[in-house]
């Protein structure tokens, strides 16, 4: 038995227009800029920070406010790393559509999550996997 093409799955109307596209690669770029603006803020905040401590500021707020900066850090790297891979399959033509079973990633949830890769229905059921098990209880 033949494979139904995607389209007669889906109304054409779930895949995004060209229109879409480029409000979604809009804010995307916001998202990339604003990420890049806030690390550099991070980073002079942080900067600071050693010059004050230099100044006998108490070392356990400059410590934990360190590790802040670094969690943040951490945090706005990997949001960073999805953003540029979702501009990269804007660019190659793959963006929109769910990387686990090829359905038509819809506009709002786009424009909710633009680095979501994958639809609702498949989100939802790698979330269920992804739960703790048991598997390895006695
Ligand atoms: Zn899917």
């Amino acid at each position: 038995m033949e494979k139904p093409e995607k389209s007669t799955i889906l109304p054409d109307d779930e895949y995004l227009t060209n229109e879409e596209l480029r409000t979604l690669w809009d804010v995307l770029s916001q998202q990339l800029e604003e990420i890049l603006s806030e690390s550099r803020e991070n980073i002079e905040s942080f900067t600071e920070q050693r010059e004050l401590d230099a100044d006998q500021l108490d070392l356990a707020v400059t410590e934990s406010n360190r590790d802040f900066a670094l969690r943040l850090a951490d945090r706005e790297r990997r949001l960073l790393r999805k953003i540029k891979r979702a501009m990269e399959r804007v660019q190659n033509g793959e963006y929109g559509t769910c990387q686990s079973c090829g359905a038509a990633i819809t506009f709002p949830r786009l424009m909710a999550r633009p680095v979501a890769t994958q639809c609702i229905d498949c989100k939802t059921e790698m979330e269920q996997l992804e739960r703790p098990k048991r598997i390895f209880a006695s």
